[in-house]
């Protein structure tokens, strides 16, 4: 065991993702002890093709290809993916959670008022983006800002390193939480695998975790699994506390592109506006991406002669709500589309396609079909109750996971109120505990005259 790891804690948190940082930082604020411990790496963001492509383009571990020609991404690194997400905000949709008897609506309102969240301010928003908008104002369409997680005064225009990890701190990620729960006592280790919960006598007591090779165990009575819509099914399962498979969502994204002659763009923030077609399910916005991502696509599809464009070419997202289905296994992921969410796709692709010809794009293809936000594999109501603890009792999970339904919105925000309100209810519960505790203290250890006499 490292010397500065100590045996036991108030809590254990597994993962630094928006879930478990956030749920970390409530504990710690409230005087837990605190430990997180994340797989990933905390080394500084820097911005590159090369870190990026470690965090979540490594087959198998941030990069799953599976099922019809897709593929899923996630982020091992300190505060998970949202480390090289899009930084878009979105609330929680109230009635969903509401149906489980969870309001979000106080740790909302906390939020709003600490987050950097507002749309971009026009001279960050860039000229593909801008062109987009523009053509899709002039069908009539609903495409208004989107609310983004940057600090304007910070992020520069021309800019596009958000989408590896942004180096300057423009972007808001949960290690801008970790950091905070660092600093209130917690104590995080990185590059630190768990590998299955301890359980005695029906709880949880704390987690076996890998360190520099070795496997360790650190005893809590409460252990939060925050390790993802794909880490933390995995774990319950590695613990015989869940079933070998679970279904999960995914939001299946497709690209569609095409090139204009009159813009020289291809650097800056995607998903700076945008469209959300609530009842359908659909999705879109501008998805303007590296060089490298843009050359992916086109070469993913055999369009050779496209791989100049990428300054020229305008790229939309179309993204659905899909159904849960399909298996998170142990190693391996695998989804298929089902018809309703190709039909979905379908009418996205070809709302993509009017906008970019009122752009008066040319050459236009689409990517496969790609996904960022597995989640829906621990569902609360089915995998744990409204307090988010599951059927062993001390263990709960905060993550992507616990989304109770079909999904197809930008999770971090959902998340982060999520894990606020978790980090609020343990220590409050712990407080309670102690308080419990206190007159039994006190009679114990009472004046010495009424032990004495009761003595006598
Ligand atoms: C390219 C991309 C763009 C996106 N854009 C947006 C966007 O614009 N807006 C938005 O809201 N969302 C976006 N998302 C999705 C969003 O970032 C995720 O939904 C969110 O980060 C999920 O948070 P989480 O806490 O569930 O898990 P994660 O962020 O996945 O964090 C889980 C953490 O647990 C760690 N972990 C896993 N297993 C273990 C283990 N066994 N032991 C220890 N640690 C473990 C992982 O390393 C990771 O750090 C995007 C995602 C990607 C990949």
């Amino acid at each position: 065991m490292p010397s500065s790891l100590k045996h036991s804690y108030d809590a254990i948190v597994v993962g630094s993702g928006p879930g478990g940082a956030s749920v970390a930082r409530a504990m710690a604020a409230r005087g837990l002890r605190v430990l997180v411990l994340e797989q990933g790496s905390a080394a500084p963001l820097k911005g590159t093709l090369g870190q990026m492509a470690a965090i979540a383009a490594v087959p198998g571990k941030g990069a799953f290809f599976h099922g019809d020609a897709s593929l899923l991404v996630r982020g091992l690194v300190a505060g998970g993916s949202s480390a090289i997400n899009f930084a878009t905000a979105a609330p929680p949709p109230a009635a969903m959670f509401a149906a489980h008897g969870i309001d979000l609506e106080p740790q909302l309102a906390a939020l709003r008022a600490e987050l950097p969240m507002a749309p971009l301010p026009d001279a960050l928003v860039g000229p593909m983006a801008a062109r987009i908008m523009q053509a899709a104002l002039s069908l009539g369409l609903d495409w208004h800002k989107l609310d983004k997680m940057i600090r304007p005064q910070i992020c520069r225009a021309g800019c596009w390193r958000c989408v590896y990890g942004c180096p300057y701190g423009a972007k808001w990620t949960a290690r801008d939480f970790l950091d905070e729960a660092c600093a209130h006592g917690a104590h995080l280790v990185d590059n630190a695998p768990v590998t299955r919960v301890l359980v005695l006598g029906g709880r949880a007591a704390g987690v076996e975790v890998q360190i520099d090779g070795v496997s360790t165990a650190v005893l809590a009575d409460t252990v939060v699994l925050a390790a993802g819509g794909i880490g933390s099914p995995r774990l319950l399962h590695g613990s015989g506390l869940a079933p070998r498979v679970s279904p999960f969502f995914s939001d299946p994204v497709i690209a569609v592109m095409g090139s204009v002659d009159d813009v020289d763009g291809g650097a800056e923030v995607p998903m700076a506006a945008g469209l959300n077609l609530h009842a359908e399910g659909i999705a879109l916005a501008d998805l303007t991406l590296p060089k490298p991502m843009y050359q992916a696509f086109a070469l993913q599809v055999g369009r050779f002669g496209r791989l100049s464009a990428h300054r020229r070419t305008l790229s939309i997202m179309v993204k659905i709500r899909d159904e849960i289905g399909g298996a998170i296994g142990p190693h391996w992921v695998d989804k298929r589309l089902r018809d309703a969410d190709r039909a979905k796709l379908k009418q996205g692709v070809a709302m993509a396609h009017g906008i970019l010809a009122a752009a008066g794009a040319k050459h236009v293809f689409q990517s496969w079909h790609f996904a960022a936000h597995p989640g829906g594999s621990v569902r609360v109501g089915e995998g744990v109750d409204g307090d988010l603890q599951t059927p062993t009792g001390g263990l709960y999970v905060c993550d992507a996971s616990v989304i109770p339904g079909p999904w197809g919105l930008p999770p971090t925000l959902t998340l982060l109120c999520l894990g606020q309100r978790l980090g609020e209810h343990l220590a409050g519960s712990a407080a309670s505990q102690r308080q419990q505790r206190m007159p039994m203290f006190i009679a114990a250890s009472g004046p010495p005259v009424s032990s004495a006499a009761d003595a006598r």
